[in-house]
C-alpha cells in the first residue's frame, strides 16, 4: 500500500475555487490553510426565540487562522501582491486586516506597514500584527483617517493597498457564500452579518450571485447587515465622523465598499439596520455561554441583529438563516473579562471548593 502520511491536501480557498478567483497557473498561491470554516447549528438561540421551522446557522470565521474571515481576502491579495512584484504592502485596519496581513506577508517575505487607532483596537488583533513581524504604526484618529492616510501613501503604487478596496480582497472573501451553498446543498433564505467597512456584504452578495449563475445553487438569499448605532452610516444615510461601539472591528464612519453594501441590500432584498451596544453585549454573551461559540462583539452585532428580526416576525417559515461570526472572541481579551460576573475567589480547601460547587450545581 502507498504510504499516504504526507499527501497532505491543499485546502486553502484559491485552490478550491481557483475557477472562480482572478488567478492564473502564474500567480504563486501564498496560503496558510484558510477558509473551510464550520457551519454550525444552532441549538439554544431558536429555541430561545421559539422559533420551530427555521435552522439558524453560525458560519464561524473566527476559526480560520489568523481568527477572522479577513484571511480569506488576503490570500488572495498578497498573492496577486507577490504577482505584480510588489516590495512592500500598507493597510489601515481596526485589526484583524492588520493581523491578517501582517501573517500572510511574513509568509512570503513581504514587508508590511499597518495604521491602527490608538486605543480602540483589541489587543488580540495588535499582538498579532506585531508579532507576525509587521511594523506597526499607531495613529492619534480613527480608522476613516488611517485609511485616508495609506490611500495616499500609496497612490503613485510601490507599495500595495491590502485594505478591501483592493479588489482581490472582495473576490477572496466570496468564497465564504461558496463554502455555505456547498454545505448546506443551496444558500439559505437569510443571511446576516455584520457590517464595518462594507466589503464583506459586499464580497458574498457577489459569493452568492455567481455560484447562481454557474447553476451551483437556486435561492439567493436576503442580505441582512447590521452596523452598531453609534457607527451607523449606511442606516442614517451619511457618514459618522466620530463613530463609537463596542465592536471595534465595525467602527467605522464611513465605509469603502458603502455602494456594494446598498446594492446587496436592494438586489436582495434584504435590509440593514443599526443594533445598540447593549444588545451586541448581550448576543455576544449568549452565543458563548450557551451555544459554545465564543465570537468577537462585531460579530455579535449580526446575532443581535436577527434576535431583533425573530422579534418582529420577519423570519419565514421553513427557512435557513446564516449568520456570519466574523472573528474569533479570543481578540478581545479585555472585553471578555469586562464583566465580573464568573470569577470568584476561594480559599485552596476542600471545603471552600466543594461549598460552591455543590450549592450552584
Ligand atoms: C473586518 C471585520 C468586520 C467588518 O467587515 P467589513 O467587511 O469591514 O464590513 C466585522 N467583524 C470582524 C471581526 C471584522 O474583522
Amino acid at each position: 500500500m502507498v504510504h499516504k502520511k504526507f499527501a497532505v491536501k491543499k485546502i486553502g480557498v484559491i485552490e478550491r475555487y481557483q475557477e472562480f478567483l482572478p488567478v492564473t497557473d502564474n500567480t504563486p498561491i501564498i496560503s496558510l490553510n484558510e477558509g473551510n470554516t464550520p457551519l454550525i447549528l444552532a441549538e439554544a438561540l431558536p429555541v430561545y426565540l421559539g422559533l420551530k421551522n427555521i435552522k439558524i446557522y453560525y458560519k464561524f470565521e473566527g476559526l480560520n487562522p489568523t481568527g477572522s474571515f479577513k484571511d480569506r481576502g488576503m490570500t488572495m491579495a498578497i498573492s496577486k501582491a507577490l504577482e505584480e512584484k510588489a516590495s512592500a504592502v500598507i493597510c489601515a485596519s481596526t485589526g484583524n486586516t492588520s493581523a491578517s496581513a501582517a501573517a500572510f506577508a511574513s509568509r512570503c517575505g513581504l514587508r508590511c506597514f499597518v495604521l491602527i487607532p490608538e486605543g480602540k483596537i483589541a489587543k488580540g488583533k495588535l499582538i498579532q500584527a506585531y508579532r507576525y513581524g509587521a511594523k506597526v504604526l499607531m495613529i492619534p484618529g480613527n480608522f476613516d483617517q488611517a485609511l485616508e492616510l495609506v490611500k495616499r501613501v500609496t497612490q503613485d503604487n510601490r507599495i500595495t493597498l491590502v485594505n478591501s478596496i483592493n479588489p482581490y480582497r472582495i473576490e477572496g472573501q466570496k468564497t465564504a457564500a461558496f463554502e455555505i451553498v456547498d454545505d448546506l446543498g443551496d444558500a439559505p433564505e437569510y443571511h446576516a452579518i455584520p457590517v464595518g467597512n462594507a466589503g464583506n456584504i459586499t464580497a458574498y452578495w457577489r459569493g452568492y450571485k455567481e455560484y447562481r449563475r454557474a447553476g451551483k445553487c437556486e435561492v439567493l438569499p436576503k442580505m441582512l447587515g447590521f452596523q452598531a448605532e453609534g457607527a451607523a452610516p449606511i442606516v442614517y444615510g451619511k457618514p459618522v465622523e466620530k463613530p463609537e461601539t463596542i465592536a471595534t472591528a465595525i467602527r467605522i464612519g464611513n465605509p469603502a465598499s458603502w455602494k456594494g453594501a446598498v446594492q446587496a441590500r436592494d438586489e436582495s432584498g434584504g435590509l440593514i439596520e443599526a443594533v445598540t451596544d447593549p444588545e451586541i453585549s448581550w448576543a455576544y454573551r449568549f452565543i458563548a455561554e450557551r451555544e459554545g461559540v465564543f465570537a468577537e462583539p462585531a460579530s455579535a452585532a449580526a446575532v443581535a441583529g436577527m434576535i431583533k428580526l425573530a422579534r418582529r416576525n420577519y423570519f419565514e417559515e421553513n427557512t435557513r438563516i446564516v449568520i456570519t461570526l466574523t472573528g474569533s472572541g479570543l481578540k478581545d481579551p479585555d472585553y471578555a473579562l469586562s464583566f465580573e460576573d464568573k470569577i470568584e475567589a476561594v480559599e485552596p480547601t476542600f471545603e471552600a471548593v466543594s461549598k460552591v460547587v455543590f450549592a450552584s450545581r
